[in-house]
Parts: structure tokens; C-alpha cells; sequence
């Protein structure tokens, strides 16, 4: 059985290191966050000091940090997981980070005989909580086969989609139509509101036709309490979709739909509400209709 090193404590990683301690796993854990690694440590992980530390104890390392800088500091950096890993150990970056980025850190890690799978993740708090998350991951198959029973701890669809970096090209897709899918309830339910029909109705009468969706089912409850804590942050979504710009640049391929999105999300950030839930972006149009979707 791999000992694991768990490196990223956040609102995502602490409930899927949660789930692997509950699965038998042997854990050792870091987060420049102390108090987070304490409550993971109560749970029964043991506490690493470094992300150094962490990879000399482990020969299965998993990152779940917020972006490209975080990782290449993780594993490049000073007192970073290639100071200590060993030739053999497998690195699952479970971050949704930038496909080349991914690819980058792969070519510095094979060089020390280390392999990476990037394994970004979808479904939120929730499902890191209740251990269905769907994990997309890119990478060599012979290592994913090795680490599959322990992403499946953590995941109920654990999928190889191709070479090092398509996790992340998988997950900028999905990121895409998440974005879109919210926009287009926001500016529906401004719509139906202002035009006055009470929205909890037109959700209800919506929901099982083809206007129906798991964006629609996750965040609509929330929006009609005017409920905005994340969740997935609207900063971290700004991040998702930076990175699908600066990827569709590279290949020229046209994102315009997600350009208009990014733009709203940030004029929310630009009013200090970088940290409310992405669900949040209906603000932007209840602020230009005057008009709040709410029960
Ligand atoms: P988060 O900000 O809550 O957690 C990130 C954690 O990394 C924090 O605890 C932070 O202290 C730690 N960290 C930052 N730099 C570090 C370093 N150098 N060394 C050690 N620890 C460090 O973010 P999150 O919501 O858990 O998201 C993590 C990743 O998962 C992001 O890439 C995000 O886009 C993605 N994601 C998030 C959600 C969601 O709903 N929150 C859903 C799917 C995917």
C-alpha cells in the first residue's frame, strides 16, 4: 500500500485527505496553513513540516494547491517535493492548474525518475466531502492504473483522458461550461424576475426539461437564499478561465462566450467580491436590472 503525502489543505484538500484516512490510507500532510494540517492531524495523518519533509516520507505525493505558482513552488522550490522524492514516486497533481504548466513540471520531475499524472477534480465542497468527486487525469497509463483504487477514495469517475496536461485541458472544458451554464441562469432568472414570475417557480416549472442541469440543481437553492458563501470561489474561477484564454491563444481557438463571463466575474472581484461563490455572478446582473432573484 502507498504512503501517501498530501500537500494543500484547503476547502478541497482537507476533506479528500479526509476521505483517504477513512479508506485505510497512510497520510502525511502539509499546508502553510498550521491550523489545518492540526485538524487533519487529529483526524490521523501525520504532520509534515515541508513539502520537502512530506515527499521524503512518501512514494505517492498528491497537490491540491490554487494554481500554476503554488505547484511549481511545491515541487520546485526550496524545501519543494524534488529535494527529497525518490526515483519511482508517483506525483498526482490534483489542482486545476495550466495545461503546459502541468506539462513543464512533468519533464523536471521525469528527469529525476519521478512520474506525474495532473488529476484535476469537479463537483465541489460536497462531493470532496462525500468522496464522489469526478476526476479527469492525464498522464502515463501504467502509472494511473497504480493510483486509481486510491483516486477512487476520493472520486466516483476516475477517468484517463490522454498524456500529461489533458487533465487540466479536460478540466478547462469543464470550467467553460460551468461559467456559461451559471451566466446563462443569471441572466434567465433576472429575466423571469423582473418580467415578474416569482424565479422559485420558474425553477421548479424548468428543472426536469432540457433547461434543466447540475449547475441549475447546485446553485439556484442558493441563489434564492441569497446565499453566496463559497463553494468555489468567483477568484478561483477567474484563475480557471485565465488559463483557458492563455491556452485557446496558443492554438487560436475562439473562446469569445468565455471572454464576456470572464469580464463579469471580474467586475465582481473589482467590488470585493472576489471571494463570494461563482454562483454569485448573478449579482452582476441583479446590480444591472435592479432586480434581486430571491424566495
Ligand atoms: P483553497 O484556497 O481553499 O486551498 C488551497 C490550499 O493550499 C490552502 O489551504 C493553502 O493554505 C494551501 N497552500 C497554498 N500555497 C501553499 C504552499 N506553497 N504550500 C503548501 N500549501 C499551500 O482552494 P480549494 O478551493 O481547495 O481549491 C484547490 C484547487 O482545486 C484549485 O486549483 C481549485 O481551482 C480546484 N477546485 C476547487 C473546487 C472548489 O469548489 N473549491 C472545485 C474543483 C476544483
Amino acid at each position: 500500500m502507498f504512503k501517501i503525502g498530501f500537500i494543500g489543505l484547503g476547502i478541497m484538500g482537507k476533506p479528500m485527505a479526509k476521505n483517504l484516512l477513512k479508506a485505510g490510507y497512510k497520510l502525511t500532510v502539509f499546508d502553510i496553513n498550521n491550523e489545518v494540517v492540526r485538524e487533519v492531524a487529529a483526524a490521523g495523518a501525520n504532520e509534515g513540516k515541508s513539502a520537502a519533509d512530506v515527499a521524503a516520507q512518501s512514494d505517492l505525493i498528491i497537490t491540491m494547491l490554487p494554481n500554476s505558482p503554488e505547484v511549481e513552488q511545491v515541487v520546485l522550490g526550496n524545501d519543494g517535493v524534488l529535494a527529497t522524492a525518490q526515483p519511482g514516486t508517483i506525483l498526482v497533481d490534483m489542482s486545476s492548474i495550466a495545461p503546459l504548466v502541468s506539462r513543464k513540471l512533468s519533464d523536471k520531475l521525469n528527469a529525476k525518475g519521478i512520474v506525474m499524472l495532473d488529476a484535476p477534480v469537479s463537483g465541489g465542497e460536497p462531493k470532496a466531502i462525500d468522496g464522489s468527486l469526478a476526476i479527469m487525469v492525464g498522464g502515463p497509463e501504467e502509472a494511473f492504473n497504480k493510483v486509481k483504487d486510491v483516486l477512487s477514495a476520493m472520486g466516483s469517475s476516475v477517468k484517463l483522458v490522454g498524456d500529461i496536461g489533458s487533465g487540466n485541458v479536460t478540466k478547462l472544458a469543464n470550467q467553460i461550461i460551468v461559467a456559461l451554464n451559471i451566466a446563462a441562469m443569471s441572466e434567465a432568472m433576472v429575466l423571469a424576475t423582473k418580467a415578474g414570475v416569482d424565479p422559485e417557480k420558474v425553477y421548479q416549472a424548468i428543472r426536469g426539461g432540457l433547461a434543466g442541469s447540475t449547475v441549475l440543481d447546485a446553485k439556484m437553492p442558493l441563489v434564492l437564499n441569497g446565499n453566496f458563501k463559497p463553494g468555489f470561489r468567483i477568484e478561483l474561477h477567474i484563475k480557471d478561465l485565465m488559463n483557458v484564454i492563455d491556452t485557446a491563444k496558443g492554438i487560436d481557438a475562439p473562446v469569445m462566450l468565455t471572454q464576456k463571463v470572464l469580464e463579469m466575474m471580474k467586475s465582481l472581484r473589482d467590488e470585493g467580491k472576489a471571494k463570494d461563490d461563482h454562483g454569485g455572478l448573478i449579482q452582476y446582473y441583479e446590480k444591472l436590472a435592479k432586480t434581486e432573484v430571491r424566495s
